[in-house]
């Protein structure tokens, strides 16, 4: 029954003292766990000696197709994990968003970082900084790996989502990690770290695990070292001020408590769409997980014309919430993780009524062994003058209505919560939908709309999504996750690089204006993926624009914009006289620089950041300049040529030299090997 720990590459006892955990469904004992005599300073040094140097010696496109085979692994056995989910109270609904919630974030880092991120060991980040008069010296900020180890400390609620959604970008940005779960439940954690384990698709040290007394850890933190904590505000507060993280700074990301709300708007009647999906919303996030989610909804914000009506219809659909064993089908709402959370919750239920009254008790007869929680609904009269219900998070099934009289109000009373992770809205109107965003914005981390149009596909109240920022400020904790690629830079360190061009586009092996441009007899049209060099550049011979051009392009395009075809009006223009379309432009170094003839050039399928910074008239003339930027070798498929992406920055230059039009084209060019 004791569960070992994963550090130092294998599997370890605890030693001394264990903890029990029990099944909080039925009380019976499910495993123990012990961290006893693990040696903290030894195995961060491990970690980051070993597990760091074997990930950064990857590219980000190799770590996530190493995500991507993990995600599909673990998707494969997802099936092992929901019975030990049950234990733990979950429904299966709930073990669903643990669970598979948790490996679909695997799958979308995996996909980000192959998307989003060059396959290098580098990524400059952000556009090419110009900061010299002749281009000589340039600027790009480049991010690389933190060289230290990453510690997640994790709540009870969600054992695998919590994990994963902080191992995802943790791995995208070439960080090991060590995970503590929180202890009640990481029986289910555990699980999910042995079957990592036995995959054998993560290098060595990339991840080590522990449940238990943290002992000594956190003296041993660096400035090399992340903590990323989800938990209470009151031991995120102890932990963020320990002496070795503010000594060293450490970096410190906190996800804590929020009272979240959600707002019925005043332009909903109860015969809208909008109030049923509202009334749903509520009652959904009250008891999915046993509102045992950070996400959920803790006030309820309506018209106070609508309270009562909101009320009743809320309660219908909670006495009709089946409470029960997560086993039984039927069952749909689970129970609380432990007989401690119980209490805890009762303790909380007991000071929001001081200022609350109860509208709505569940009455389902449960187990005295177990940690069932009936449904709670609240109703506070003064919510401008209460503060229980903006500041007690009772983290179990319990909500507060609270009624308002108009926007400002409303505003003023989701402020309250002194910063949430997220704010629902439901509304037919627009406008209400803008001042409410302008008036809660800065208090919130997410805001979800909801109209009628949107419900049917919205992901809900209480989804953080990867590709989204999780966090809120404040009392929310002032913390990030997630967000897609914005998540890894908690892990990586951002340098703002200084230098020649050519230095540079070395160092980032992409093309930087200024820098070297590599001359060569053969067109890069008729080179394979592999035989291009970043840097290489054609010249193309001249073209001189003529009127026929222009009326010409008129004629196949369509586009006889005044500017183009009438003198008279291009003279009280701007230009003063006709100009080139710029798509003619662009279509015309297209003819410039393309080799006809058949070759390992696939297919032109995308253009980037195109201005025209200057106008094109008749007689000038124009040539262009095709660098080779960028090269990514896509993954191979089984019924296509093994080929890569080649991105080409293009000037297109008049007669005096001056560019006339800048941009990027991607092509598919086939690889040789
Ligand atoms: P908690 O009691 O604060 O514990 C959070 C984690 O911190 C656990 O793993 C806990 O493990 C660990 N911990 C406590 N003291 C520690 C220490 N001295 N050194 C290292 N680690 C330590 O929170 P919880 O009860 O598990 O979770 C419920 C709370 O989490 C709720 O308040 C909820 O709002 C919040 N939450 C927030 C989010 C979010 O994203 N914002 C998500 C989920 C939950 P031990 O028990 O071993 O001490």
């Amino acid at each position: 029954m004791l569960l070992k720990n994963y550090v130092l590459g294998e599997w370890k006892d605890g030693v001394g003292n264990s903890q029990q955990l029990f099944n909080a469904v039925n009380g019976d004992l499910v495993a123990e766990i012990s961290s006893g005599g693990l040696n903290f300073k030894e195995i961060l040094e491990y970690g980051r000696k070993v597990g760091g140097k074997n990930l950064r010696e990857m590219t980000f496109h190799e770590r996530g197709r190493m995500l991507k085979k993990l995600a599909q692994y673990l998707m494969e056995r997802k099936n092992d994990f929901y019975p030990l989910s049950f234990k733990t109270g979950a429904t299966k609904i709930d073990s669903w968003i643990d669970i598979e919630g948790g490996i679909s974030t695997l799958f979308t880092y995996a996909s980000k970082g192959r998307r989003d991120l060059p396959d290098e060991k580098i990524w400059p980040e952000g556009n090419q900084e110009v900061i010299s008069k002749n281009g000589t010296f340039t600027a790009q900020h480049v991010c690389v790996p933190l060289e230290g180890i990453a510690c997640h400390i994790n709540a009870y609620n969600f054992p695998i989502w919590g994990m994963l959604e902080k191992l995802a970008p943790t791995f995208i940005a070439g960080m090991p990690a060590i995970v503590k779960p929180a202890p009640i439940s990481s029986y289910l954690a555990h699980k999910m770290v042995e079957v990592i384990i036995e995959s054998e698709i993560l290098p060595e040290g990339a991840l080590q695990y522990f449940a238990g007394d943290p002992g000594d850890l956190f003296n041993h933190f660096t400035s090399q070292d992340v903590v990323t904590f989800t938990g209470s505000a009151g031991t995120g507060k102890k932990l963020k001020s320990h002496p070795t993280i503010l000594e060293n700074n450490v970096r410190f990301n906190m996800e804590a408590d929020s009272i979240n709300c959600s707002i019925l708007a005043p332009d909903v009647t109860p015969e809208m769409d909008e109030f049923g999906l509202f009334v749903k919303e509520v009652a959904n996030e009250m008891t999915t997980k046993a509102g045992q989610k950070c996400t959920a909804i803790r006030r309820v914000f309506v018209p106070i014309s609508l309270k009562d009506e909101v009320i009743s219809a809320i309660k219908i659909r909670l006495e009709k919430t089946v409470i029960g064993d997560p086993l039984n089908e039927k069952t749909r709402m689970g129970s609380l993780a432990d007989k401690y959370y119980l209490n805890l919750v009762n303790e909380k239920l007991d000071k929001l009524k001081e200022e609350s009254e109860v509208v709505f008790e569940g009455s389902t007869e449960v187990d005295k062994k177990s940690s069932f929680f009936n449904p709670v609904l609240l109703y506070c009269a003064s919510p401008s003058s209460a503060k229980t219900p903006h500041e007690i998070e009772a983290f179990g099934p319990v909500s507060t209505v609270m009624p308002y009289h108009d926007i400002p109000e409303v505003i003023e009373l989701a402020k309250k919560g002194e910063g949430s992770l997220v704010a629902s809205l439901f509304t037919a109107d627009n406008d209400i939908a803008k001042e409410v965003v302008l008036g809660i914005g800065a208090y919130h981390g997410r805001i979800m709309i909801i109209n009628k149009d949107s419900a049917k596909e919205s992901t809900g109240h209480g989804s953080p999504l990867p590709h989204l920022t999780h966090g809120g400020p404040g009392r929310a904790g002032g913390g990030e996750e997630m967000g897609g690629i914005r998540g890894i830079m908690k892990y990586m360190q951002r340098v703002a690089l200084q230098g020649h061009p050519t230095t540079l586009s070395n160092v980032c092996n992409q093309y930087l204006i200024g820098a070297e441009q590599i001359a060569d007899k053969i067109h890069p049209f008729r080179k394979y993926f592999d035989e291009l060099v970043i840097g290489e550049t054609l010249v193309t011979h001249r073209r001189t624009v003529t009127e026929a051009d222009i009326v010409n392009f008129a004629g196949i395009s369509g586009d006889y914009f005044y500017a183009h075809t009438d003198d008279v009006a291009a003279k009280n223009s701007i230009f003063d006289k006709r100009v080139a379309h710029g798509y003619f432009v662009l279509s015309a170094a297209a003819g410039l620089f393309v080799h006809p003839a058949e070759g390992p050039v696939l297919a032109n399928y995308g253009l980037e950041g195109l201005r025209f910074t200057q106008p094109v008239y008749i007689g000038d003339t124009i040539h262009a300049r095709l660098t080779c930027k960028r090269k990514t070798e896509k993954e191979p498929r089984e019924d296509e040529k093994l080929q890569g992406v080649v991105e080409w920055y293009v000037e297109v230059v008049n007669q005096d030299d001056e560019v006339v039009a800048l941009y990027t084209i991607l092509t598919l060019v086939e690889r040789k090997l």
